[in-house]
């Protein structure tokens, strides 16, 4: 039986990762299952698939979860100790699927411990990709991508040689706002924000969809998982999501990935490798789609794929920098602090400040140095929502 581990199981990419091993119970064991607030869905989940232990990331809650699970024979923890201590239980393939900076060190924990990494938390690439990706070579461990564009790149490169590869294409929705009238961004609600017109995810990655700074961590994600320049990343606007990245060969060839918008498919994709296997998600009926549609993204609606590229540049803590910043103007927005269109004016903000420090490009990448430029930018972030209220 194989030995997994579920970290975020009771977000929107854990509890379809959930969904896929209940449907194959016999096949597995399962080791942890973590979550944070939601702790009724994490003892429901804990007893159905008897993990060895249930951790919650809110030590104030600890109670309640171990009440929950008592007589279950499931261990309850609490804590960030208790998320790494979960992460250094053998498992063969861990989901990391906590959301935010908080789910780089139990992924870090994991590679050492030999397991297959399937990474949906992709602030974990953007804010330490070196550190992470050096680290699994190093340890010999193996780093699937589970974010469905970085997923469609990672299997229209099977077989394929990264020498040949011209640019990678990444394509957006275009968020909620695609077709808004830029004029009236300024004053969009975080209800309207909130709403995808195709995929049904977490409320803070629908925000960050309709703003693009989504799309932005993904291009830094396609920077650092595969290894390529930042002028061979682009960005196409595909209204219908069925494509969900392209890659440019050498020889004209472009490798579409289409597929539903079913994040068990790229979960399973993690889960199966590296073989494909039956997976319960709608199959496309081509002909009744009938077209599909592309176009350029407007500098104008999407000011945060420019600050990808000044990212990308700059390299060294700058995602991190970049990262927080954009968390932390996101918390300003659902405040009521900022402004939709104010998120992405403080953030460049702060990413321009910072980078006025020549330390950052050239820092090493450390949890430390990444846990001080966190603050640094959260703190500045701060106070540039403040001069806005
Ligand atoms: P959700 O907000 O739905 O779930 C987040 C999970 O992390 C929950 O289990 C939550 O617990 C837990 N959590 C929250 N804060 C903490 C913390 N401080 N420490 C430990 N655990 C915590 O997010 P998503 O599932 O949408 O996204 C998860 C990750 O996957 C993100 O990095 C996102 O960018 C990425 N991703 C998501 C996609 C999607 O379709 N949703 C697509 C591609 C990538 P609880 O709910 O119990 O509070
Ligand atoms: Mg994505």
């Amino acid at each position: 039986m194989r030995r997994i581990s579920i970290f975020g199981a009771t977000g929107s990419i854990g509890q379809n990762t959930v969904d896929l091993i209940r449907r194959s119970r016999d096949d597995y064991h399962v080791v942890a299952l973590t979550g944070s607030q939601n702790i009724p869905q994490l003892i429901k989940d804990a007893k159905a698939l008897r993990a060895e232990v249930a951790v919650t990331s809110d030590p104030a809650r600890l109670v309640e979860l171990r009440d929950g699970l008592a007589g279950s024979g499931v261990e309850a923890a609490a804590g960030d100790g208790a998320l790494i201590e979960a992460a250094a239980r053998p498992a063969d393939w861990i989901m990391s699927a906590i959301v935010g900076a908080a789910g780089l060190r139990p992924g870090l924990e994991a590679l050492k411990h030999g397991t297959v990494l399937a990474l949906a938390n992709k602030e974990s690439l953007v804010t330490a990709g070196p550190l992470l990706m050096s680290e699994a070579k190093r340890l010999g461990s193996t780093v699937l991508p589970v974010d469905s564009e970085h997923s469609a790149v990672f299997q229209a490169l099977v077989g394929e040689d990264m020498s040949s590869v011209e640019r990678i294409i990444i394509t957006a929705s275009g968020g909620a706002f695609r077709d808004h009238p830029l004029s009236a961004l300024d004053h969009v609600t975080v209800d309207e924000a909130s709403n995808h017109p195709n995929w049904d995810m977490g409320q803070r990655i629908t925000i960050d969809s309709a703003s693009m700074f989504n799309k932005a961590m993904e291009l830094i994600e396609t920077k650092e998982f595969f290894g390529v320049r930042p002028d061979q990343i682009e960005t196409i606007i595909h209204p219908e999501s069925l494509i969900h990245a392209l890659v440019g060969f050498n020889d004209g060839a472009l490798m579409a990935h289409v597929g539903p918008h079913d994040m068990r498919h790229a979960i399973g994709f993690a889960l199966n490798w590296p073989k494909r296997k039956a997976l319960p998600v709608q199959r496309l009926d081509l002909a009744q789609i009938g077209q599909l549609n592309f176009r350029a993204p407007e500098a104008a609606r999407y000011p945060a794929l420019l600050i990808a590229q000044k990212v990308m540049e700059a390299g060294g803590l700058t995602g991190a920098v970049f990262n927080a910043a954009k968390e932390r103007a996101l918390d300003g927005f659902l405040a009521g602090a900022c402004s939709f269109t104010d998120m992405a004016r403080i953030v460049d903000r702060v990413v321009d400040v910072m980078l006025s420090n020549e330390g950052l490009q050239n820092a090493t990448i450390t949890l430390d140095s990444v846990d001080e430029a966190d603050a640094i930018a959260r703190a500045l972030t701060g106070e540039e929502i403040a001069k806005r209220e």
